[in-house]
Parts: C-alpha cells; structure tokens; sequence
C-alpha cells in the first residue's frame, strides 16, 4: 500500500506539489493556516483536516512547504512530533537555513521519528509539472522510501549527504546563481555602451567561456531568449524577494562556517536592496534596470 502523508503548506508550491500526489494515487491529509489554500485544495480533491496537528496523526510520512525554518520548527516542536505516530518520516521541502535543518532533524530523531531535508529547485512551473529537482538530505536507509515518493513531484533527485545536506547544496547553487544573474547583467549593461547589440553578446557569451543559466536561459536583456522573463517586462520567473531570501541563508551559512564569499555577501546585500526598494515581485532578472540606472 503508499504511505499515507500528512501534507503541511499548500501555498503556491505545496498545493500543486499536493495536487500531483493525489493524482498519483495517494491519500493525504492536507492542511495550511490559510483557509483559501485549504478550500484549493479541496477543490482539487484533496482530503484535507481541520489542525495542523490532525495532518500528522496516523501517517506515514509528514510533508512541510513552508516558508521559512521558523514556520517548520515551531511546528515541529508545537504539535507535529507528538501528534506522530513512532517511526514517522518527517520529510521537509521548504528552504530553510542548513543549521535549522539540522536542528529540525535532531527534534524529529529525538522525538523517535525519521527525517530527511528535500528542498527543490523549479519554481511554480516545475511544482505544476511535476519536474522539480529535490536536493536530498537523508539517512541511506530511508532512500527507497523517500525516492519512491518524490518521484511523483520531480525529475532529478540528488542525494547529497546526511541531515542538511539538501539545504546546503541549495544555498551554494542559489548564492552562485545570484552572483552569475549580477554578473550577466552588468556584461550587457557594459555591451550597450561599449556599443554591441544585445544578441551580438548574447551569441558570444552563449558559445564562450561566460556561458551560465543567467544568460542562456533567464538572459536578462529582451530578445536573444524569448522565454526569459526581460520579455514579459520581468514579470517572474523567480521573483526578486526569494533570491533575497536565498541570499539571506546562504549570508548565514557563511557567518557560521566563518567563510570569506565576498561576492556571495555583496550579492546578498544588492538583492536586499533591490527587492526592498518596490521591486520584490520582479523578477530577479530585473535587477539589471536598476545597475542600468545606477540606483543600487
Ligand atoms: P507560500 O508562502 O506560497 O506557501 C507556504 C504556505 O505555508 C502558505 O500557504 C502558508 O499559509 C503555509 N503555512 C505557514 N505556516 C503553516 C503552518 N504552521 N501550517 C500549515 N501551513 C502553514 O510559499 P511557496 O512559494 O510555496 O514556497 C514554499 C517554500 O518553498 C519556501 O521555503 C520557498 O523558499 C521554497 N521555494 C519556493 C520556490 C518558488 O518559486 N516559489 C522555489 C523553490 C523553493
């Protein structure tokens, strides 16, 4: 028979996350603080209960989305570890910070459950079809388990490592990925006053040394990729508020692991900035109007 999951945050990645479960034949108990998410998710036929403790009574595996580390460790310590059942394999796919992944596998062992860190990366896009990338921090034991499940949310999944090992492979991929967007947009915005045409560079950079993501698949600039989110006036995409949050978790990472990123940490603080100043729904390509126009 498949495990029974409790399902914990159907915003706007756990709901069709949720959706391409229950397509999939398994029973789950959803529920999110949001009254409007649980009636989405009863309107795509999900069994849903009325506490966030009921989700976890009686399953096989507890499933968080959440939005941040605090989100998950209130909720573990308030009534998600003691509403389960023994043996429960806590499975977290929110973003959270590395040492607070830890610490929610420590509570959730302790506790007498399992755990595992399985943050994704593939957006609203990926969760709808069901072709995310899960960065898995888990016990090897519990791999059969955890890929059987997962496999119906994603396309790739990459064991890391132990306990929060998820959670570190994303804030590296994430921090070089902020950097690499930064990066792209100051090279075009340096081509348009040396003179060179935006696809000029683009051909260049897409079949040179510079090739990254940020260029051959989000290109900052209109024009060269015509699924980038410049062609859309910036409309995300990945907006610019979660790569500030990204850039947050990995800031932390480096102040625990006493790690000089300068790079890392400027970029943390541009896109602070930049969301902060009215553009947290843009996408995080936009920042290139703002290097454009020297307001950062
Ligand atoms: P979201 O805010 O849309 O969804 C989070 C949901 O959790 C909300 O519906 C909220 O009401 C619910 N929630 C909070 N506390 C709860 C509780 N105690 N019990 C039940 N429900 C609770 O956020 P999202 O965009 O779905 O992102 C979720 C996580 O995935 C975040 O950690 C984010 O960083 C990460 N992520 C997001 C994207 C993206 O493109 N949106 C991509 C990769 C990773």
């Amino acid at each position: 028979a498949k495990p029974v999951i409790g399902f914990l945050g159907m915003g706007h990645m756990g709901l069709p996350m949720a959706i391409n479960l229950h397509k999939a034949g398994y029973v789950l108990k959803g529920f999110d603080v949001v009254p409007a998410a649980v009636q989405a998710a009863q309107d795509a036929g999900i069994q849903t209960v009325a506490t966030g403790a009921e989700a976890a009574v009686d399953v096989d595996i507890v499933l968080t989305m959440f939005p941040s580390g605090k989100h998950v460790l209130d909720a573990y310590r308030e009534y998600l570890l003691e509403s389960a059942k023994p043996n429960t394999l806590f499975l977290e796919c929110s973003t959270i910070d590395v040492s607070q992944a830890r610490e929610a596998a420590a509570l959730a062992v302790e506790a007498g459950h399992r755990s595992a860190d399985a943050p994704v990366s593939g957006g609203v896009v990926g969760a709808e079809a069901g072709t995310l990338t899960f960065m898995l921090g888990a016990q090897g034991e519990d791999l059969e388990e955890i890929t059987s499940v997962l496999d119906h949310m994603g396309k790739r999944i990459v064991h890391c490592g132990g306990y929060g090992a998820g959670q570190a492979a994303k804030v590296c991929n994430n921090m070089l990925l902020g950097i690499s967007m930064i990066g792209a947009a100051e090279a075009f915005v340096l081509g348009e006053r040396l003179g060179l045409e935006h696809q000029a560079l683009y051909d260049v950079i897409s079949s040179a040394s510079g090739q990254c993501w940020a260029v051959t698949t989000n290109c900052p600039v209109p024009g060269p990729v015509p699924a980038s989110p410049a062609n859309r006036d910036y409309q995300p995409g990945f907006a610019a508020a979660l790569m500030a949050k990204d850039l947050g978790l990995a800031s932390s990472a480096l102040e625990h692991t006493d790690t000089d990123a300068q790079l890392g940490s400027l970029a943390a603080a541009l896109y602070r900035k930049f969301s902060e100043e009215g553009n947290s729904g843009t996408d995080f390509s936009g920042i290139i109007n703002a290097i454009r126009d020297g307001s950062l």
